[in-house]
């Protein structure tokens, strides 16, 4: 039977009514088959007359034996078992004598629904099929809704678990645990707070638990109480830098195990969304009035800078020892270069602010990111980092703005090498894929802290002394400008990837 496309309101259970009567007596089964027959309209009914042909009809399926005791080849009783295991959920009913009633009322214990004395009234005969036939029913109804949960549970894009009141996991659906690289038996006794939630989400979590234990005990009256929470849900054993965000919607089961079960829709994306429309409405808020004003204090600064170097050649010539014209020199050094940082904050902030649009012409990207590391090899150098270059030049033309493009290809590369203060590789690759070029910054530095990872795209978020924290901010607009995707990965001690793809347009 394959499985309906969508639920039907009614569970689909094929009709209940095949009966096997396994009797060498044709008489008594010929007596038999009148009886159910009339008793029971539309049955179809199957006959045999030892227990090897009895169990070579069962394969073909039936729901209600009616099997002598006493058979010449084998006893009944033993064959309750092996019918029963030929077509689930069936039933047998032992027809017996006077003489093998104790036997058969044993035989009960080993699975028959009841017994029938070979004298039997027909109405009692009929009542008894049909009884069998209704707990046939039933079980085939069951099993059919059970399975269907099951697949639903297991097919479902939701998160599903179960934990006992130890929090250790009793059940884990397929999407839960293929979250947290697992198979779903891996996880079942598993202490679930410690197995997955991060540190930081483990006391909302308890309280989300207890909450729904105890809410249980107290609402019960009234209604159903259901808690919600919001985690991280994560595969603790890696590093991982992906942190999916997971919604969960807790509730206690009523019956006596109280199982707490917990439904979760992964909202990482959602998240992640939100927060990007944030910052976009942050940035736009702050608009034209920001931007005029750095426009202003671009002027004073830039009279400033040429003071500065007025100042400095004025020194050159000053009539003063040596030690103190060094010291005032160092001064002058100092401002300039707090000045060319406010220069290029401001430089960064406007070319993230103006909502200019870009241009759409075919770049040649494996050049430009060979450029772009050419234009950087002599820093590299010097800071003892080697760049190993993996371009193929071979269908990687994109369709964007090539000063943007080139803009991107120069922050990240330019974080990396600062990333790799002791030295290290920087491996830089270009290849098309699909319907996109991809490229990919990778170097050895150390690497980035997850609580870090995942501000590094926000404006003006920093770890250097004299960042700007606007650099990935841009990369990320243009990318965004061009259809296009960035992610960042990183392992703490392992370097960063950062991977850019740009579409190729048609
Ligand atoms: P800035 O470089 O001015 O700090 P960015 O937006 O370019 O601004 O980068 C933000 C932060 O991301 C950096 O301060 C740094 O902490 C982190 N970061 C970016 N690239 C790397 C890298 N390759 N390795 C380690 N950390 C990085």
């Amino acid at each position: 039977m394959s499985p309906p496309p969508s639920l039907p309101s009614l569970p689909a259970v094929r009709p209940i009514g095949r009966v096997l009567i396994v009797d060498d007596n044709a008489e008594l089964v010929e007596t038999l088959r009148a009886v159910i027959a009339s008793g029971v309209p539309g049955l179809s009914i199957a006959t045999a007359a030892n227990g090897d042909a009895a169990l070579k009809m069962a394969q073909k399926g039936f729901d209600v034996a009616i099997v002598d005791v006493k058979l010449p080849d084998v006893s009944g009783i033993d064959l309750i078992q092996p019918l029963r295991v030929a077509s689930p959920f069936s039933e047998v009913l032992l027809l017996t004598g006077f003489a093998s009633v104790d036997a058969a009322i044993g035989a009960l214990r080993s699975g028959a629904f009841a017994f029938v004395l070979k004298s039997f009234r027909p109405e009692e005969l009929i009542s008894i099929v049909e009884q069998a036939l209704g707990k046939v029913q039933l079980k085939r109804e069951r099993e059919e809704l059970e399975r269907r949960y099951r697949d639903l549970v297991e097919v479902t894009d939701v998160l599903v678990f179960a934990l006992d009141n130890d929090d250790k996991v009793a059940l884990m659906n397929r999407k839960a645990a293929s979250m947290v690289n697992i198979v779903p038996d891996q996880a079942l006794g598993r202490p679930f707070l410690e197995s997955w939630i991060p540190k930081e989400d483990r006391g909302a979590m308890r309280t989300a638990l207890a909450g729904t234990r105890d809410g249980f005990a107290v609402a019960a009256h009234h209604h159903h109480r259901a808690y919600e929470v919001e985690t991280g849900f994560v595969d603790q054993s890696v590093p991982s830098t992906a942190r999916r965000r997971v919604r969960w919607h807790l509730s206690r089961s009523p019956d006596p195990t109280g199982l707490v079960y917990g439904i979760g829709i992964d909202i990482t994306e959602r998240r992640a969304l939100e927060k990007r429309a944030a910052d976009a409405e942050a940035l736009s808020a702050m608009g034209e009035l920001a931007m005029n004003l750095a426009h202003e204090i671009r002027n004073p600064l830039n009279a400033a800078v040429l003071q500065l170097h007025l100042l400095n050649r004025n020194l050159d010539r000053l009539d003063a020892e040596e030690p103190t014209r060094v010291a005032l020199k160092d001064r002058v050094r100092i401002v300039g270069d707090e000045i060319g940082r406010l220069n290029r904050l401001l430089t960064e902030f406007l070319e993230l602010a103006r909502p200019r649009g870009i241009a759409r012409e075919p770049v040649h990207l494996p050049r430009l990111v060979d450029e772009v590391l050419d234009l950087e090899g002599e820093s590299a150098k010097g800071k003892g980092i080697e760049i190993v270059r993996q371009i193929s030049a071979e269908g990687c033309v994109a369709i964007g703005d090539r000063e943007k493009l080139k803009q991107v290809t120069i922050n990240i590369v330019v974080n990396a090498l600062e990333a790799m203060k002791q030295g290290g590789v920087l491996t830089a690759s270009v290849r098309p894929a699909g319907e996109s070029v991809v490229m990919t910054f990778e170097d050895n530095g150390p690497g980035i802290e997850p609580a870090v990872l995942a501000s590094v795209f926000d404006p003006f978020f920093t770890t250097k002394e004299a960042g700007t924290g606007l650099g990935l901010s841009i990369v990320r607009k243009i990318v965004d400008q061009h259809g296009g995707d960035v992610v960042i990965e990183s392992e703490r001690g392992h370097g960063a990837r950062v991977t850019v793809s740009i579409p190729m347009g048609r």
